[in-house]
């Protein structure tokens, strides 16, 4: 596990940590309930229909659409116009095959330039197929199998039926408490940054993701494909990496249980293979021999995928602060950060516009700002022994889950509001490449070891370190 998925877990601990397992669990139970999975006499298709949901299908477009043009300026597209023309009549062929008002999407194709196997759909119908997924398909079919699948979670409305749940158990959005007024999705997207957002978006439950193989094998079906392409894909997918790296699709789309099983019987209910079921097209091979001469996109530093626009570095933190309290410390941050406040206990982040990115698996890291966490620990808070081994626990379990994460800099006695604590200096993977520096000042609470982590890019920290120093002076604890 990197670096990057850590900064991504802490931040996700922070964002999302349920109230309470047993609370998360009721909650859980209860949403099962409420999925619509009707499977109905034998030789009748699978009915379908999409889960408990908060949003308007109006806002699952607005939500994508947004979420789309960030993702289109963080990703390295083909730009390959004849490939998106493909792309685009393949999707709309399958498009027009889905039940539930399918069409009531605008629906986009886009191809990516990334080798990795991967796709994926937001809310609306923005679709996102990598080179990867073009070049491992073995016939128009199975790339067909890989769209209708994607086309099943944007007609089942999964992500904001998975960003409903998220918002139920936790509150994370703030939707409702009412900040979700009017019709955009402005407080999902300012809460988490738009294709942060998507991590939220493209969290799949196994439930969704077999949803998703039933409805896709009806359109291809449908659309006269041989329906049994998508489960070869995904059989294919596995079988090829078994033991290895499992491919990044899989990290978006957990691998149902009896996948090709659960295939083959809507098959079966649709009356069989049909004899004369399309498998192939002289266009997708050429289109896939396009694909495989397209040049490999250039992994650039930060800074200059900014300048290509690619990447938004965030604004220098602003001189002027606006202040935080909770019940266990007060602090100050930049007035130009937004504040990612913990749903259950004292801890929080904080980070600037563009500070928190996608982390490449669909989930949000932090890769600007400060995170402040609070990890079990007693002992008495002038007891520099006990500080110190509280730290070193934590420590550890960052580097547990971060094995490229190093102390630079071993732990040197500080004080924080006048009470002992101890700074540690790390490096790591950084979530926009490179490494970051992480500069974590602990200090023992009543509540346990507050640990104030300050994440910047190592290019860049030179230019956040005085802000980092500022927030620190400025925090306060009860007395
Ligand atoms: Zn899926």
């Amino acid at each position: 596990m990197n670096a990057r998925h850590r900064k991504s877990n802490l931040f996700r601990e922070r964002a999302l940590r349920p109230r309470s397992a047993a609370h998360a669990a009721s909650t859980l139970v209860m949403l099962l309930g409420l999925w619509t999975f009707t499977s109905s006499a034998a030789a009748q298709r699978t009915a379908l229909k999409p889960g408990w949901n908060i949003f308007s299908p109006q806002q699952d477009i607005e939500l994508g659409k947004r979420a789309a043009a960030d993702a289109a300026r963080q990703l390295p597209l083909c730009n390959a116009p004849k490939v998106d023309a493909y792309l685009t009549q393949l999707g709309m062929r399958l498009a027009e095959k889905l039940p539930t008002g399918g069409m009531q999407y605008p629906f986009e194709f886009h191809c990516v330039n990334d080798k990795a196997i991967n796709a994926f759909a937001l809310p609306g119908g923005y679709v996102f197929i990598n080179r990867g997924a073009i070049e491992v398909a073995e016939n128009e079919a199975q790339l067909a199998g890989v769209m209708a699948h994607e086309l099943s979670h944007v007609a089942l409305r999964h992500g904001t039926n998975q960003a409903s749940k998220a918002e139920f158990a936790n509150g994370v959005l703030g939707i409702a408490d009412g900040i979700f007024g009017g019709s955009t999705g402005g407080a999902l997207l300012s809460k988490l940054g738009a294709f942060a957002a998507g991590g939220v978006l493209l969290r799949y439950s196994r439930t969704a993701e077999s949803q998703a193989d039933v409805m896709g094998t009806q359109a291809l079906y449908d659309s006269g494909y041989d329906p049994r392409a998508l489960a070869q894909f995904f059989e294919k997918l596995e079988a090829e990496t078994k033991g290895k790296n499992p491919p990044e699709f899989f990290s978006d789309h957990p691998n149902p249980e009896h996948r090709v099983e659960r295939v083959d019987e809507e098959i079966e209910k649709l009356g069989g293979v049909p004899p004369h079921a399309k498998r192939d097209s002289t266009e997708f091979e050429a289109i896939k021999r396009e694909v495989l001469a397209l040049p490999v996109a250039k992994k650039l530093a930060p800074g200059a995928r900014a300048g290509a626009g690619a990447l938004k570095v965030p604004a220098p933190p602003s001189g002027n602060f606006a202040a935080y309290q909770t019940n266990a410390y007060t602090l100050k941050y930049p007035d130009n950060w937004k504040k990612y406040p913990d749903t259950n206990g004292s801890g929080a982040s904080f980070a600037p516009e563009g500070g928190v990115v996608d982390d490449g698996t669909g989930h949000a890291a932090l890769a600007y700002g400060l995170i402040v966490s609070v990890a079990s620990a007693t002992g008495d808070p002038d007891d520099w022994d006990a500080l110190n081994s509280a730290t070193q626990k934590v420590i550890q379990e960052l580097q547990n889950s971060n094995p490229n994460m190093k102390i630079t800099r071993q732990p040197e006695r500080v004080r924080l509001n006048g009470q002992p604590g101890l700074a540690t200096y790390l490096s790591n993977d950084s979530p926009v490449g490179g490494q970051e520096t992480d500069w974590v000042v602990s200090t023992l609470r009543p509540e346990g070891l507050v640990s104030f982590i300050c994440v910047a890019p190592q290019s860049t920290y030179e230019k956040y370190d005085k802000t980092f120093d500022a927030v620190l002076d400025s925090v306060r604890f009860p007395k």
